[in-house]
């Protein structure tokens, strides 16, 4: 009788849990990260005023520094498997060994490093609205990434260039460009039930949560990090702490500083710009909340109401956290897109990007304690602005799909009409509250990563 009591209790637990799962809505955290990472590399003499470097193919790269890798992937599992958490080993099948086989050498670092092996890593630089080509040839997003176009359309203005192998570049250009690169495809589909080739393979096991099926939803746990939510939602939903951001900041922290060391500079600023996209995830309270402004009690219940036959609840309340999330996300790139190339200087979240500020010594634990405790704590306050600023219909009508809107790429235009330009100021000033601890812990990182002896890379 016990037996069947406690069995009951798991099978609840367990249909709870896959009930709960698709609630946490993925999409891209900020939209296009250059756009607020240039302001804060600009303003870092460390960054702005160092010389060219050369670029050079992940070929190349590998296969001169075949030898040391090896010792070093081995030293990162186990920094991996001693801190964190939910950290699913790596299986010996992926290890890096040094064959000396320049082929398959890509193919043997990516599988090791665990990101999508159809992720294409090409000599190339993500240009910010108005950067001039410099004489470089531009090419389609499609050569960079292999997203489907639904995924990609936010990138319609952006201009991506190629580089030669060889060719002078500034750090400033490679780092800033390598932000945006994890919301190219590096982390999809490296789960079991993602149907890929790879993900059977790679041993992360079963997504703990987001949409398995969709290419974005299947990068969720890499690119979220929910680390301080209650403790209640915790016993029903465990499976909510099993994220990667870590995993991503540390071992391309530690390929970065690898790289500074060998004197591989182009590939030091690129690894840097791929850690700094997930500080930047960090720092966006819907990635770092599960439910914004929506009390931890609702949120239970309106779950267990959809395991009882009644989904209506949840699926409105997933459907307007997407809204709100997506409103957030394109207002935040159109307001960027517009001072760029209006070349407003008075922008205020430049000014705050730019401010100085005092820099503590990195630690491992700041992307958890500082920048996420932070967006997690200013959550409901977003989600208070967001539904004061935004038009009725795109924040709280939930059979409304901002996702599919037309009009998307007006949202200030939106905005401003159904609630004047203080609507418009507000979001502007969240956001800028939002990024501030960015512009403290990620020139943190940048600088732990340069520090004097770690580094070759000449100022
Ligand atoms: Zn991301």
């Amino acid at each position: 009788m016990k037996k069947r009591k406690s069995l009951q209790i798991s099978l609840f637990f367990i249909l709870f849990a896959l009930s709960f799962l698709l609630m946490v809505q993925p999409a891209k955290a900020w939209n296009i990260h250059p756009l607020f990472m240039h302001p804060v590399l600009f303003s870092m003499p460390e960054v702005k005023n160092s010389k060219p470097v050369t670029a050079k193919s992940l070929k190349t790269f590998l296969t001169e520094e075949e030898q040391g890798l090896v010792k070093l992937l081995i030293q990162e599992e186990e920094w991996a498997q001693n801190n964190l958490e939910w950290y699913m080993p790596r299986p010996d099948t992926q290890v890096f060994k040094a064959t000396g086989d320049g082929g398959d050498i890509v193919q043997r670092f990516v599988q090791a490093i665990r990101i999508n092996p159809d992720f294409r890593i090409q000599l190339y630089l993500q240009l910010l609205p108005g950067d001039d080509r410099k004489g470089r040839s531009p090419i389609s997003k499609n050569e960079i990434t292999f997203l489907k176009e639904e995924d990609l359309e936010y990138l319609n203005s952006t201009t991506f260039v190629a580089l030669k192998e060889g060719e002078d570049v500034t750090p400033l250009e490679v780092v800033v460009s390598a932000t945006d690169e994890p919301d190219l495809g590096i982390d999809v589909g490296l789960y079991s039930d993602n149907s890929t080739r790879f993900g059977k393979t790679y041993g992360f096991g079963t997504q703990a949560f987001g949409n398995p099926n969709l290419d974005y939803g299947s990068q969720a746990p890499f690119h979220m990090g929910f680390y301080h939510e209650s403790k209640i939602l915790y016993a029903f939903a465990g499976f909510l702490k099993e994220t990667y951001p870590e995993y991503r900041i540390h071992l391309f922290k530690t390929l970065a500083e690898f790289a500074f060391r060998r004197g591989q500079d182009y590939w030091g600023w690129r690894f840097m710009g791929w850690g700094l996209h997930y500080l930047g995830d960090l720092s966006q309270p819907y990635h770092t909340t599960v439910f914004p402004g929506t009390s931890t009690t609702k949120v239970l219940w309106i779950n267990v109401l959809a395991m009882a036959g009644f989904p209506g609840a949840k699926n409105d309340a997933v459907q307007i956290l997407s809204n709100r999330h997506i409103v957030l996300e394109r207002f935040q790139q159109e307001i960027f897109q517009r001072a760029y190339r209006q070349s407003s200087p008075s922008f205020p979240i430049f000014k705050i990007l730019k401010s100085p500020a005092n820099i503590p010594a990195y630690k491992d634990s700041f992307p958890r304690e500082k920048l996420a405790r932070k967006s997690n704590a200013m959550a409901a306050e977003l989600n208070d602005i967001i539904t004061n600023s935004a038009p009725h219909k795109f924040i709280s009508d939930p059979k409304f799909e901002f996702g599919k809107y037309k009009e998307a790429g007006q949202i200030i235009e939106n905005i401003k009409k159904s609630k004047g330009q203080e609507g418009v100021d507000s979001l502007v000033r969240m956001i800028g509250e939002a990024m501030k601890p960015l512009t403290v812990y990620g020139r943190s990182y940048v600088l732990d990563i340069l520090k004097p002896g770690e580094t070759t890379a000449k100022q």
